[in-house]
């Protein structure tokens, strides 16, 4: 028995080291990928049901592996977090994503472009100052702008994010809360947040057309939505039968795999420009 336990303990930290490694490695290369400009930053369209165009995106970010390939951006992102260089990393986003829509945006129709913000960005000493002006400096409408945050951090620090969030909105920026319809969410408290966008998050959207309780709750939040002058817009959309579902409930947006995938910038001109 102690034999196996030691076995067992000896596979666990040769996992434990290979992770460790990992880490390290995609660490370094996200240093130095910031430190030269080769991170990477994709787009993926979003679409105005009623106009049947794309008149939105996102921005996503992609670190190159070095192999070819990306590594994971959710990985990424919570590395970032963990070792304190996700406000360095988000500021490099937000200022590619502002200077390519200034450039592209009117070229490619697209009207505004969705940018991610970590908790750490949201909650530093002036955060909508240090924000606003980087946004400022790419020359960018900021009414063209909007700042994506999880609806989890939101409601975590409610006050202090608030404040800042309030601060970007008189500013012109749009603030969209993200991944909403896990856990955390309440249709109650709508009407009182800093927010102009909801958007729908992938697990609730890939359940509507098994679980009629979910398409309820997804019809529920759209009408909550609109009485509470919000926009909605669904994530991970994949299928034909979920685009027809969820263009029936009254919904505006479609973000998904559906219409477009992330994609590079060049990627991106192609695909729109006509
Ligand atoms: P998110 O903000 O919820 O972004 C949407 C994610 O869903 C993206 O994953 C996108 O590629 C994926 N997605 C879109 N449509 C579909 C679909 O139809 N099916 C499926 N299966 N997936 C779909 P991605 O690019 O891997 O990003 C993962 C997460 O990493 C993002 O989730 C966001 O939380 C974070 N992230 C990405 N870029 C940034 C960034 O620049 N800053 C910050 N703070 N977070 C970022
Ligand atoms: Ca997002
Ligand atoms: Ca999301
Ligand atoms: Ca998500």
């Amino acid at each position: 028995f102690a034999k196996e336990s030691d076995q067992l303990i000896a596979i666990y930290n040769e996992r434990l080291e290979e992770i460790i490694r990992t880490e390290a490695d995609i660490l370094r290369r996200m240093k130095e990928a910031i430190g030269n400009g080769t991170l990477e930053v994709w787009y993926q369209p979003i679409m105005l049901l009623e106009e049947g165009r794309y008149r939105a995106a996102e921005a996503l970010v992609r670190l190159p592996d070095g192999k070819g390939g990306y590594f994971s951006a959710g990985q990424v992102i919570s590395l970032a977090e963990r070792n304190g260089i996700v406000e360095e990393l988000g500021d490099y986003v937000l200022t590619k994503a502002c200077a390519f829509m200034k450039e592209q945006g009117d070229r490619l129709g697209v009207q505004r472009i969705g940018i991610n913000l970590s908790v750490q960005q949201l909650l530093l000493d002036n955060s909508a100052g240090h924000l606003l002006e980087l946004i400022r400096s790419t020359g960018v409408d900021l009414n063209r702008i909007t700042l994506e945050i999880t609806e989890s951090i939101l409601i975590q620090s409610i006050d202090r994010a608030s404040k800042t969030l309030e601060k970007l909105r008189q500013a012109g920026a749009h603030i969209a809360l993200d991944d909403f319809g896990v856990g955390y969410s309440s249709l109650n408290y709508l009407s009182n947040l800093p927010v102009d966008i909801i958007k729908i998050d992938r697990s609730l959207t890939q359940q509507i057309l098994t679980q009629p309780k979910q398409y309820k709750l997804l019809k529920t939040i759209v009408d909550m939505a609109s009485i509470n002058g919000l926009v909605v817009v669904a994530e991970g959309v994949e299928t034909e039968a979920e685009q027809k579902a969820i263009a029936a409930s009254g919904l505006q947006y479609i973000q998904g795999y559906y219409y477009a995938r992330p994609m590079s910038d060049e990627k991106l001109m192609q695909s729109l420009q006509d």
